[in-house]
Parts: C-alpha cells; structure tokens; sequence
C-alpha cells in the first residue's frame, strides 16, 4: 500500500478545518482543573495486589518513633499484611532517641523487622562541625544504626554554611563525615531536590501546576532564593565522585525517575551509587516498558522504598512492579494527572 493512499490519511485530509478543536471554544462553562475528575469507561482485567508476592524491604520508612509495645505491634500487623519484611527506619534519630526505639523493639521480640538509620543536623554547619557529627556517628552506629539518613533535601535547599550563605552539598567541612560513613561500612541514604517540575515557572505548561497551587512550599522557581534543579544535581555529582567509597542510596531514585537514562548514565559512572523507587511511582507508571527494562538492567542497583508509611498506599507499587494492569489510578491526583500501567516485572528482578 503506498502512502499516499494510506486510509488514515485520506481520512485526515478529509477532515473540514473547522472540525479542529483548536478553532473552537467550549459551548458551556467548562469546569477548572479541580472539579474535573473523568471516570474512566476502560474496562479491563484488574489484578489488585494487596500483598507483594516476596518479603519487601522498606529502605524509605518513615513509620512512627517506634518507642512503646502498641505503636510496635501496629506496625508490624500492617507490614505482615502487606508482606513487608523490614522496615528502615528513616525518620532520623540519634542519641537517646535513637538508642530508645532500637531497646523497644527488642523488648518487643521484633529486633528482626526493624532497623535504624542516624541522622545528622546539617542546618546551619559551622566550622569544625565535621569532626563533631563523625563523632556522633560512631557513637550512633556503636548504638545500633546501620546507616544515614534520611538526610532531607534542606541539605542544599536551605542549609547554610559557617559564611551563612547556601552550603554546598560537597563543602569540604563534611568530607569527615562521609569519609567516616565509609569507614564504618553505612550507607548515606540522601534526598537533593524535588522534582525538576518544582523549579521551573510556575505555568500552565507545568505537569505539577495543582501540587505546586496546593502546596506553594513545594515552588522552588524562585531563583532570588534557590538554586536550579540542574546546580543541586551537580552537587551532589561532585559529592559522590568525591567519596567514591562511601555507598549512596539516593531518594526517589534521585528525582530522575522522569529521566530513567540520566539515573542509569549515574549509575554508570559510579559504583557506589543505589536508588529507592519512594514516591515517584507515577512516573514509573507512565513508562511502564522503560521502566521494566530499566529495572532489569540495573536490578542490583535499585532498592524498594515507600517514604509516608500508609499502608493502604503500598499495594499501588505491587500491583505497578508485578502486574501489566493498564490505565489506573494513582492514590495522589495531584502528584499526577496520569493513569498507571503494571511494569510486569519478572520474578527475579526484587
Ligand atoms: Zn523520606
């Protein structure tokens, strides 16, 4: 068949201009971006998947302070139903607070489900700050924490240095730090950034306009007070080139889950860089034959995380990792205005 006689086309030629939606303007008041929320007609096989088919771990977890009996054996109940393994406890305690969840877990008889990360306070970081939280470190790690982390992404956002001026990711004051992570064999599990969205003009061309209306502490477009999407990304480039025997878990798969190509050309350059998958299942979703292939090529690489614990939230990522469902819905409509579709992972690939 030659093109020129390809029906679709004769079909589109056909086509009075005046029929193009573009030349037309809604005959009724149409409804904002809020009240519009299209049912959709699709039917199609559903997999609903209220248990992952293997015991997850949990890299992201932000349970609550794990400090009493009852809050303990909630948890737990919630992660057997979902078949969670284990939980890393990444809300960030050090010192007694730390040292009082690890001793009620173990009093609790769950020692096995849980375990912790420390955490660092990288607000305001003078000189001579390295030495004090390396310390610190092997105090906590002494203690029971097995990692970093969550260092939140005010480390590059808004923390400041010892001029009181924006502190670089890879100021050389903290390199005793991460040298001292290394030393001790813990990973530093970091989130820089937000999603690139959050630094670009605040358009109706933006993917995240709602999110950014609903929440304006997420708007990070102000150049007056915060650096590009690009210069945090460079940052913290530098920051892992420069401890090349420090293991790194980057949040939300380093907020290149849009750009899976950049993750993996990260990945490549460095060894000792890993990733967690938390909050950015829309973005999976939308690639689902990408994202599958990415997986499977870098399947040592990638670490199942959540970030909120909401248990009612973890079945969206089985049913994304073990199912080819297609075209449905996302449990946050402001995050995306997209259905999602099962990657289909194959068994070996966690
Ligand atoms: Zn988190």
């Amino acid at each position: 068949m030659s093109f020129r006689h390809h029906p679709l086309l004769v079909l589109t030629l056909a086509l009075p201009a005046c029929l193009h939606a573009q030349d037309r303007e809604p005959t009724i008041p149409p409804p904002s971006i809020v009240e519009y929320h299209p049912r959709s007609r699709l039917v199609v096989p559903e997999h609903l998947v209220p248990r992952a088919k293997y015991p997850a771990v949990d890299v992201h977890g932000h349970p609550p302070l794990l400090n009493d009996a009852a809050t303990i054996s909630r948890v737990v109940a919630a992660m057997d139903s979902l078949n969670l393994g284990v939980i890393v406890q990444a809300i960030g305690t050090s010192g007694e607070r730390l040292t009082r969840q690890i001793e009620a877990v173990k009093a609790a008889g769950q020692a096995d489900r849980f375990v912790f990360f420390t955490t660092l306070d990288l607000g305001f970081v003078q000189r001579g700050d390295g030495q004090r939280l390396a310390e610190q470190l092997r105090r906590d790690v002494a203690a029971g924490a097995v990692g970093i982390g969550e260092i939140n992404k005010g480390f590059g956002l808004s923390a400041r240095g010892p001029d009181g001026s924006r502190l670089h990711l890879d100021d050389p004051e903290l390199d005793v730090v991460w040298e001292t992570a290394a030393d001790l064999g813990i990973p530093v599990f970091i989130h820089t950034a937000d999603p690139a969205a959050f630094f670009e003009p605040l358009d109706f061309t933006n993917e995240r306009w709602l999110e950014m209306a609903l929440f304006p502490n997420r708007q990070f477009n102000d150049r007056s007070r915060f650096p590009t999407f690009e210069t945090l990304m460079a940052e913290r480039e530098r920051l892992i080139a420069k401890h090349p025997r420090t293991t790194w878990i980057l949040a939300h798969l380093g907020w290149y889950a849009d750009d899976l190509g950049k993750l993996g050309q990260l990945f490549d350059r460095y060894p000792n860089v890993t990733a967690e998958v938390g909050a950015i299942l829309y973005d999976l979703g939308r690639q689902p034959r990408t994202a599958r292939d990415f997986f499977v090529k870098y399947q040592d690489r990638l670490l199942f995380g959540k970030d909120s614990f909401r248990p009612e939230e973890y079945p969206y990522y089985w049913r994304v990792f073990e199912t080819e469902d297609e075209y449905f819905d996302y449990y946050r409509d402001y995050h995306a205005f997209w259905k999602l579709y099962g990657m289909g992972l194959p068994d070996p690939v966690p």
